[in-house]
């Protein structure tokens, strides 16, 4: 059963739920793990970088590393990469990551008018899901979550955030990525399915944007970059917040990526919603207990960022980003195997998963989900081989 939180605005929802303190401060990009690697001596990741470009690509002895692995993976993330570092050589800026996309078209000069905000938000989200977004929300931009500084991968530098005020909504895009692509993690054939949620994401994220533009309103597409993705989506209703740090959906678990649209066309936000997983993740430690680099608490939540690639003044879980990073690096490939065995990484459209997530909401119905999770091991990894062998 889906709950829709109603009694409070969305941002106070998100104080309470992560206990947000005056100590509470905003995130600088510079302290991105992957901006730190250009940075910081600790995070040496030359070789993980560097495997993206086929021509260095080290084949593995473990399956899942050979050389179709890295051919399909890297060219799944061709798109993303050539899009976005179209400015990088001159202004080093890396569009969807460090900094918002530009735009490629001016847009209509005159402005459509709107008279009903309602149409208007149900016409945007028809068009995000055409565009290829599996579910989509609205939520009003909460500064808490923007960056303070975007990071200059070419010179180091860290200008202030240059998102304009005025863009007062932001559309949130859930981007399924494939269920049996994501069974492979943690392989270089499994970052394909982080790939082409990314491809998909920035294709549904740039067509969305040029579409308001088109309308005659002003629009930002952004992927990773200039603000927090899970919190706004928390805040836009579209899932809740799972002890591996990650956004938990009720059609797709966490088997996703976000990508967003700043506007300012007048839209109708969303609330957030419950559907158990906070009392889940209480009673389940799948996710941290299968990390191999030990980077998800088992514990409760915690007010102590474990790096300063952790915000403060908050209390929640919180992946240990250098030691997840680390793990990544050593693998030359992402790891998502906390979303493979997460106990929401289910088709939730078929309608005996629907019926567990509903009742879920009952102690003895988790216990039985949980028992049979590890009995029956769902989250089991998937070898390339079979995959590869097909559907
Ligand atoms: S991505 Fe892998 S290493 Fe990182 S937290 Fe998840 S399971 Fe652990
Ligand atoms: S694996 Fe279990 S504890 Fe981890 S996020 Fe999923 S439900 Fe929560």
């Amino acid at each position: 059963m889906i709950r829709k939180i109603r009694h409070e605005s969305p941002g106070e929802y998100l104080s309470g739920l992560f206990n947000i303190t005056p100590e509470f401060k905003r995130f600088n990009a510079r302290n991105d793990i992957f901006n730190r690697a250009v940075w910081d001596d600790r995070v040496n990741a030359k070789d993980f970088f560097r495997s993206y470009d086929i021509a260095n690509y080290k084949p593995k002895a473990s399956k899942g590393f050979d050389h179709w692995d890295y051919a399909f993976r890297n060219a799944s993330w061709h798109l993303t990469d050539q899009i976005g570092e179209r400015h990088a050589r001159e202004d080093g800026k890396v569009e969807g990551f460090t900094n918002y996309y530009t735009l490629n078209a001016p847009g209509s000069p005159t402005k459509v008018v709107i008279d009903d905000p309602v149409e208007a938000t149900h016409r945007i989200k028809l068009a995000a899901r055409m565009f290829g977004a599996g579910n989509c929300g609205i939520c009003e931009v909460d500064d808490r979550w923007l960056y303070t500084h975007t990071f200059n991968r070419k010179t180091g530098g860290n200008p202030e955030m240059d998102l304009p005020k005025h863009l007062k909504y932001a559309i949130l895009l859930i981007i399924p990525m494939d269920h049996r692509l994501s069974k492979t993690y943690p392989t270089a054939l499994s970052g394909a399915s982080t790939g082409l949620g990314y491809t998909t994401g920035l294709s549904c994220a740039v067509s969305l944007a040029q579409f308001i533009t088109n309308l005659g309103f002003e629009a930002v597409a952004s992927m990773n970059d200039t603000a927090l993705n899970i919190p706004m989506a928390i805040a836009a209703g579209l899932g809740e917040y799972g002890r591996h740090g990650l956004l938990i959906t009720p059609q797709f678990g966490p088997n996703i990526r976000i990508t967003k649209v700043f506007t300012d066309l007048p839209l109708v936000a969303d609330q957030p919603i419950e559907f158990g997983v906070k009392t889940f993740c209480e009673e389940c430690q799948l996710c941290a207990s299968a990390c191999p680099a030990r980077a998800i608490p088992s514990g409760k939540p915690q007010a102590e960022p474990p790096s300063i690639s952790s915000l403060s003044g908050i209390t929640k879980y919180t992946v240990d980003a250098d030691k997840c990073f680390k793990f990544w690096v050593g693998m030359n490939s992402d790891c998502a195997i906390c979303i493979r065995v997460c106990p929401y990484n289910k088709d939730f459209s078929k309608w005996w998963h629907h019926l567990a997530l509903s009742w879920s909401r009952w102690r003895w119905v988790r216990r039985i989900l949980l028992f049979m999770e590890k009995k029956l091991q769902f989250g089991a990894k998937l070898s390339s081989a079979s995959w590869w062998a097909g559907h």
